[in-house]
C-alpha cells in the first residue's frame, strides 16, 4: 500500500524541485549585495512593514514560496546590518562566509548533537574544536569545553560547576541536597561585572546581591591591592574584556592569590578571551590560564553565526558531574557525548560552523582578525579625538567609550547617530556620565567604514547643536 498525505506529497515536491532552497539562497545573496549600503538599523518608517505579520494563523496550508516571499518583502527592511561594516552596537560580531555556508549544510542535515550515536560528525567536530580552542587560547591542557548558545549560558554553567565543586569540598553535595542549609560561598567580583554574571548567580540560587564587590581602577579593572579577602570557599569572577571599555583584569596577581588559597576563579571572556589568540593582545591575558573556568562567545570576536558560545572548565570531571544526566535509554558512547558538557540534551550541532571558522582561518587568520578589530578601534579613536570628541577609555582592544563636551550634547549626538542610520552605536553610563559605546567586532569593517562613521558622528553633533 502506498499512502501519502497531501502534505507529505507537497513537502516532497518542495525538496525535489529545490525551488524554496534556491529562493532562500537568492534572498541571502540579495542581502549581502545590499548590506553595505543599507541603514545600520531600520528607520521608524520601515518598521511599519512589520504589521504585515499581524494576522491570524491561516487555516489552510500556504504556498512555501509565498511564506518566504513575505519574509523577504516585509522582513528584509527590518534587519540590523550586522553583515556590513558599520554596526557598532553592543558587542555583536559579523559573519564569516565559510561559517554561514557550513551552517547551511548543518541545518540541512538537522543533526542533534546530544549524543555521538545521534551524530558522529557533530561529536567529532566538537571534540576537534575543543582541542583546537584550548590550544589557540592557551588554556590548560585537557580543559573541557561545552558548546552552548552564548556567554550567558556558558557563565551559568561555569558558576554552577564552581558552586558544586566548592560545596563538595566542604562535604555538601548540592546536586542531591540542594542549597537548603548549605554552607555559604563567598562570591567576589568586580564592580563592573557584566549583568549576565549577576543573572547567573541568581539563577543558581546564590543571589545576585549576596556578593562582595571588588573596587576597580579607572579602566574598570579589579585593583589587586584592594582585592577583598578571599579563601578556599570563594568564587572569584574576573573579566577578560570590560563590557564597555574592553579592559582586562590583571590575571597574574589575582589568579596567584586565588591559587594560593584554593579559591575558584571564573573568567568572563565573552569577547576578550580571543585576545589570547592574537600576538598583539596576548600580553593582556597573561596569567588567565591559571583560572578554573572561562566563558566565551564564538559569535562575537570570531564572527561565527549566532548562536555560538563555549564554556571551558579545567576540571573535566567537575563539568561532567554538574551537567550529567541519566536515563535508561541514553546510550553513551566511546566517543565524546556532548550532552555531558552542557545543560541541554537536544541541540543543534553548532560545533560544525565553529570548526569551519577555525579550519578556514587557521591560527594566522584568527590573529589577523583580532588584530584588525583592534586596529580599527584605534583608528576610530584617533579620528574622533582629532574631531574634538573625548575618548574616555584606553583603547586596548575593540571597544571605545566616547563623549562630547557635555552630557546633554552626548545624549543628543547619540540620538542623532542612531536615527541617521549611517552607523549604529549604543549608549551606556560610564562613571556617572552618559557615553556613546562603540564596539568594533565585524571582519567587514574597514578604515573607510570608520571614516564614514566618524563623519556621521560629526554630522550628528552638528544636528544636535542646531536642534537645541
Ligand atoms: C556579550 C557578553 C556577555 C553575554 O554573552 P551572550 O552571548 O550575549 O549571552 C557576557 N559578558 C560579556 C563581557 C559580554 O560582552
Amino acid at each position: 500500500m502506498q499512502y501519502e498525505t497531501e502534505l507529505q506529497r507537497e513537502m516532497n515536491r518542495q525538496l525535489d524541485e529545490k525551488q524554496i532552497l534556491e529562493q532562500a539562497k537568492s534572498y541571502a545573496f540579495d542581502y549581502f549585495s545590499r548590506v553595505s549600503e543599507m541603514r545600520a538599523v531600520p528607520s521608524e518608517e520601515s518598521k511599519r512593514a512589520l504589521t504585515a505579520f499581524d494576522e491570524a494563523i491561516p487555516y489552510e496550508s500556504q504556498s512555501p514560496e509565498q511564506v518566504l516571499a513575505l519574509l523577504q518583502s516585509a522582513g528584509q527592511s527590518n534587519l540590523s546590518a550586522q553583515g556590513g561594516g558599520r554596526y557598532f552596537g553592543f558587542v555583536n560580531g559579523g559573519i564569516l562566509p565559510v561559517s554561514l555556508a557550513a551552517r547551511w549544510m548543518a541545518d540541512a542535515w538537522d543533526q542533534n548533537a546530544a549524543l555521538s550515536v545521534m551524530s558522529p560528525l557533530a561529536a567529532k567536530l566538537e571534540e576537534v574544536s575543543e582541542r583546537w580552542l584550548v590550544d589557540l587560547l592557551e588554556l590548560p591542557e585537557g580543559t573541557a569545553a561545552g558548546f552552548v548558545s552564548g556567554s550567558s549560558t556558558a557563565t551559568l554553567c561555569a558558576l554552577a560547576v564552581a558552586r558544586d565543586a566548592l560545596l563538595l569540598r566542604q562535604g555538601w553535595d548540592v546536586r542531591t541536597r540542594g542549597l537548603y542549609g548549605a554552607p555559604m560561598i563567598r562570591v567576589v567580583l568586580g564592580e563592573q561585572a557584566h549583568s549576565s554574571v549577576f543573572k547567573a548567580l541568581s539563577l543558581i540560587g546564590m543571589g545576585k546581591e549576596n556578593v562582595v564587590l571588588a573596587s576597580v581602577d579607572a579602566q574598570g579593572r579589579i585593583d589587586p591591592a584592594n582585592l577583598p579577602e578571599i579563601d578556599g570557599n570563594t568564587l572569584l569572577i574576573l573579566q577578560a574584556g570590560n563590557v564597555n571599555g574592553g579592559a582586562f583584569d590583571p590575571f597574574e596577581p589575582l589568579c596567584a592569590r586565588a591559587r594560593a588559597c584554593g579559591a575558584w576563579v571564573h573568567v568572563d571572556g565573552a569577547f576578550g578571551l580571543w585576545a589570547a589568540s592574537c600576538k598583539e593582545t596576548k600580553p593582556m591575558t597573561r596569567g588567565m590560564d591559571q583560572a578554573d573556568s572561562w566563558s566565551c562567545d564564538a559569535h562575537k570576536t570570531l564572527n561565527a553565526p549566532y548562536d555560538n558560545g563555549i564554556v571551558f572548565c579545567r576540571d573535566r570531571g567537575a563539568l561532567v558531574q554538574t551537567m550529567q544526566a541519566t536515563g535508561s535509554y541514553l546510550q553513551y558512547g566511546e566517543e565524546r557525548d556532548s550532552m555531558l558538557y552542557t545543560p541541554e540534551m537536544s541541540r543543534r550541532a553548532r560545533g560544525i560552523e565553529l570548526w569551519a571558522a577555525l579550519r578556514f582561518l587557521g591560527r594566522s587568520g584568527v590573529d589577523v582578525l583580532v588584530a584588525g578589530l583592534c586596529d580599527n578601534a584605534r583608528y576610530f579613536a584617533g579620528l574622533l579625538l582629532a574631531r574634538g570628541f573625548r575618548v574616555l577609555n584606553d583603547v586596548v582592544y575593540n571597544q571605545l567609550i566616547v563623549a562630547c563636551d557635555t552630557p546633554d550634547e552626548t545624549r543628543a549626538t547619540l540620538r542623532e547617530i542612531q536615527s541617521g542610520g549611517v552607523c549604529w552605536c549604543g549608549g551606556a553610563v560610564w562613571k556617572n556620565e552618559p557615553v556613546i559605546r562603540v564596539s568594533v567586532c565585524s571582519w567587514r569593517t574597514t578604515h573607510a567604514d570608520v571614516e564614514i562613521s566618524v563623519a556621521a558622528f560629526e554630522n550628528a553633533r552638528e544636528r544636535a547643536a542646531q536642534s537645541k
